[in-house]
């Protein structure tokens, strides 16, 4: 297949077709189609699940270090051209790192289930990708049961300590009214009680099929031999130095003797990490939250001054050994909503994640998106047209109002009226997209009139530190896992192989506003509001009820995750999209300011001085949208199942351009 190099990539249009010729050659080649003697017993063909099949040379192993291996670290670039569909039969695993896509596949390969391969992912993850997502962090994830046809979700959120006041994130104390040392995020105030490990025992529990131990195995091995750092790790540790400089233990595993930074392709091993892996392999979750590494875990976010390299006082964390001991992970109830032909199921509360991409999806059913399809459609998704972005920006202006002031975590502030019912109805989310124009845009929109609502203000925080993983196994069954650490590196502290997360700025720092307290304000044991939407899209049955899975799909990005999920569920099901095209699609929307984001990162906008030159910025600002070009660093792993003739089923998967991902599987 020609390589397609330039931005002005003609459209390929069908590109899953062509992809499966691809794999259709392979196979043949791989089943002896190059002609040797038949004399012997046919040799058996080539193993290829878990390689990739999309170069032009033909199968690499992953990690080989041959050329082609997609684990070869390279410097990170903004948009990664010429990704194309990747298409199995089997199973499929998609993550933002081609070692823990490898990790995955091969649970899937050993015979593992979806929730063993998510174990695998994570373990993996947290070594090769620490600055998004680890141990010492949280998850939110969605289950589907292809045998029982139930979803579930589970929430592994990072919690605040029981010493945790309102004030936690912005004063030292009642008497000491002055911010945390050397700030909220930097000092032991940010660190919530991790999450993530809980939750996928959790899973394990309700759904492994391999031995728990067995999913560690590949992050044990990584972390004892090795791997090359990579291109979007060597930036996240220069552009963190200055703070990973106040931890030994971070400066003595990111930096070199001299105290400059490790660089790209730098071999790494992580003994600690090893270890750490070894004892909750073998001993279970519960080594984590209780014990020496308990200990240390608390130690570290109680600690209260730097280490020699940047001196300084620490503000101390409340975290004690009750708060890791009482972590629970919890079931929560997915929240669905019909959408048109489909059904999208999302992450409920203490995620606002589910509740504001099925707002937008409900709010724009009640105009013709399919008619307002991105145009020159090629590899990347085409062109967004400008009333579809303004459509889609007004909803989300709407959704995120309405999440600004309510969502957070239910447990503690109730959602208005009868709860997600009441914010997802449809009667409502009509009203709602009665208050957007055609011919101009809202600016800014207030949140929306339910019954029984309470006087409350508005918080719109979040940070970037977070990674998105999509796994469909043999038997169907689906995992869709975003998991974090909140920023970049999360607290900077590194604590026997791992970082801590700074989960807890994702909570408002003041605790009310002049319309009334905030509901997603800091209070004892609660779950800090989330943007994460792992999402899973079903068809919708004749007769209304939920069918069988669409896609999975889910982002990093902070808030802006509600877009980048809800443009790539309207790519695949108004405009027909597939896989990588939806993934690669232009990141666009608001977050209800008078800012409306067009992914500058995307080979299709004209970014030259401030977009004036193109099109479609032009079309907006004549709507009255002010325009953003900056970049979006979005991380979507998508799988798409694709329904061929006679009842097969093929997977199509995309990973994001714009970050290090990988899609594998098997046929
Ligand atoms: N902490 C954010 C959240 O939970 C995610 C940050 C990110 O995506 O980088 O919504």
């Amino acid at each position: 297949m020609r390589n397609l190099s330039s931005r002005q990539a003609p459209a390929l249009a069908r590109p899953i077709h062509a992809l499966s010729a691809l794999a259709l050659l392979l196979t043949l080649a791989a089943c002896g189609g190059g002609g040797s003697d038949s004399a012997g017993p046919a040799s058996p063909a080539p193993d290829t699940a878990c390689q990739t099949t999309t170069t032009a040379g033909g199968t690499i192993t992953v990690g080989s270090g041959v050329p082609g291996d997609p684990a070869l670290p390279e410097p990170s670039s903004g948009f990664r051209l010429n990704m194309k569909p990747v298409t199995h039969a089997k199973y499929m695993v998609v993550t933002a790192n081609p070692l823990a896509t490898k990790a995955g596949c091969d649970t899937l390969k050993a015979g593992g289930s979806a929730a063993d391969a998510a174990v695998a992912v994570q373990m993996v993850l947290g070594l090769v990708e620490p600055q998004s997502s680890g141990l010492g962090g949280g998850a939110f994830l969605l289950h589907y049961n292809a045998t029982t046809n139930t979803l579930q979700s589970y929430d592994g959120r990072e919690m605040a300590p029981a010493g945790a006041t309102e004030d936690y994130l912005r004063f030292i104390s009642a008497t000491q009214q002055t911010a945390p040392l050397p700030n909220a995020r930097a000092s032991g105030r940010s660190i919530g009680t991790p999450g993530a490990v809980r939750m996928l025992d959790m899973l394990h529990k309700d759904h492994g099929k391999l031995p728990w131990a067995a999913n560690f195995g590949a992050g044990i091995q990584l972390a004892t031999d090795g791997f090359a750092i990579s291109g979007r790790l060597a930036d996240a540790i220069v552009a963190n130095r200055a703070n990973l400089l106040r931890d030994p233990d971070a400066v003595a595993y990111f930096l070199n003797a001299d105290l400059t930074v490790k660089a790209l392709g730098t071999k790494l091993s992580n003994p600690a990490y090893a270890a750490t892996l070894t004892t909750l392999a073998n001993s279970g979750a519960d080594a984590f939250y209780s014990g020496a590494i308990a200990a240390d875990i608390v130690a570290e976010i109680q600690r209260d001054a730097a280490g020699p390299a940047a001196p300084g006082a620490l503000t101390p964390g409340a975290t004690t050994l009750a708060d890791m001991a009482g972590y629970q992970a919890k079931k929560r109830e997915p929240v669905c909503i019909d959408y048109r032909n489909t059904v999208v199921c999302g992450m409920g509360p203490p995620s606002s994640g589910g509740i504001a991409v099925a707002q937008t999806l409900g709010i724009l059913e009640n105009f013709y998106m399919a008619g307002y399809a991105p145009s020159a459609i090629d590899l990347y998704g085409g062109k967004p047209s400008i009333m579809g972005v303004h459509l889609v920006s007004e909803a989300q202006r709407l959704a995120y109002a309405d999440r600004n002031a309510w969502v957070a975590d239910t447990d503690f502030v109730p959602l208005p009226g009868n709860g997600v019912s009441s914010v997802i109805d449809k009667g409502y989310l009509r009203a709602r997209a009665s208050l957007i124009r055609l011919d101009r845009s809202m600016g800014t929109a207030t949140a929306g009139n339910i019954a029984n609502k309470l006087p409350l203000g508005s918080s719109a925080t979040e940070g970037n530190g977070t990674t998105h993983v999509s796994i469909i196994d043999a038997q169907g069954n689906v995992v869709v896992m975003t998991t974090t650490v909140e920023s970049s590196m999360g607290a900077f502290r590194f604590v026997r192989g791992f970082l801590l997360n700074n989960q807890l700025t994702d909570f408002s720092p003041t605790p009310s506003d002049a319309n009334g307290p905030i509901a997603n304000r800091v209070q004892p044991l609660k779950r800090p509001r989330s943007s994460m939407a792992p999402t899973i899209v079903f068809n919708r049955n004749a007769n209304g009820t939920r069918g069988d899975v669409l896609m999975a799909t889910g982002s990093p990005g902070g808030a802006a995750i509600i877009q980048f999920v809800a443009k790539t569920v309207i790519g695949v099901v108004d405009w027909g999209l597939d896989a990588q095209q939806a993934t690669a699609m232009m990141n666009f929307g608001s977050a209800n300011s008078v800012t409306t984001g067009l992914g500058g990162e995307h080979p299709n906008l004209v970014v030259a001085n401030n977009g004036d030159g193109d099109t479609l910025v032009q079309g907006l600002r004549a709507l009255g949208h002010t325009v953003s070009v900056g970049a979006q660093s979005s991380g979507v792993s998508t799988i798409v199942r694709v329904k061929g003739t006679g009842g097969s089923v093929s997977l199509v998967g995309g990973a994001d351009p714009r970050r290090e991902g990988l899609v594998l599987g098997a046929n």
